[in-house]
């Protein structure tokens, strides 16, 4: 308010001052005189109309100024909360890790420039015996805490997605078949360590069985997830707990 009243008045200023130079340069010249009438009329003319019309203008500008604040700070949280909720999109709301499309989208994109890489699929195992023993809610704590597991072995730049109901894939970037061989074996004992108690106090075992296969540039990134899954069937076949890479079953320790 008082920035407009400020403004206001040294427009009507500036008004009485043209409006005094002019009317002391035009008056002469058509002959008259500029008496105390015209000095009054030149001070007061300026006066009642520059002040309220430009007070009035700066009000308009200064709403103007506030409601374009307004729209930018609301424009920012928009962007702010769309992102937000973008990134909570390409989310499971269970475990937090990338949902199935996600996953695959991110991965495909990634094998495709990656020189070494290759893709983990693991699948919680008898886990409808803990649902059926302890009912869902158990199951969901458990799947939980076999995400947390897998999180502590994951490293920076892994990828790691739930595939399905008690289903995962992990795409490890740059990996030799060795480290994958690693990575999935501690993937697996992490889990096979868990001391998962159900609401009743029981002590619950818990178990993965994963199934690996190379990816990369040249591999169609379906294809590596059909063997993958065979691979984790095999896995399953060979009686759970353990990992088949490449063909290969790796004893559970
Ligand atoms: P397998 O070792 O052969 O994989 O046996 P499984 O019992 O794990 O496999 P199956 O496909 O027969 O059953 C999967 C179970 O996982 C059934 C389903 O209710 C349960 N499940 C899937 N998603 C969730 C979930 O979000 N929460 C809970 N609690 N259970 C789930
Ligand atoms: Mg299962
Ligand atoms: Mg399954």
């Amino acid at each position: 308010m008082r920035r407009i009243v400020v403004k206001a008045s040294i427009a009507t200023v500036l008004s009485i001052a043209a409006s005094l130079g002019l009317a002391m340069s035009i008056i002469p010249l058509l002959g008259g005189v500029v008496d105390g009438n015209a000095w009054l009329m030149t001070v007061l003319c300026p006066l009642l109309i520059a002040f309220p019309a430009s007070a009035y203008q700066f009000w308009q500008h200064e709403r103007l100024r506030t409601a374009r604040d307004e729209i930018g700070r609301l424009h920012g949280e928009l962007t702010r909360a769309h992102a937000a909720l973008a990134q909570r999109a390409r989310r499971d709301g269970m475990t937090g890790l990338l949902n199935r499309e996600s996953f695959f989208g991110d991965a495909s994109r990634l094998s495709a420039q990656d020189e070494g890489g290759a893709l983990l699929v693991v699948d919680a195992d008898h886990f409808k015996t803990i649902n059926d023993r302890f009912g869902h809610p158990a199951g969901d704590a458990a799947l939980l805490a076999i995400t947390a597991a897998m999180k502590g072995v994951l490293r920076k730049g892994d990828l790691c997605g739930r595939i399905g109901g008690e289903e995962f894939a992990i795409y490890l970037p740059g990996t030799t078949d060795a480290e994958t061989r690693v990575i999935a074996e501690r993937l697996r004992a992490a889990v096979a360590a868990v001391r998962f108690e159900a609401p009743d106090g029981t002590q619950v075992p818990l178990s993965v069985s994963i199934g690996g296969a190379r990816a990369g540039p040249g591999r169609n990134f379906e294809q590596v997830m059909t063997e993958a899954d065979r691979l984790l069937y095999k896995a399953k076949r060979r009686g759970r707990d353990r990992v088949a890479f490449a063909g290969r079953v790796a004893q559970a320790a």
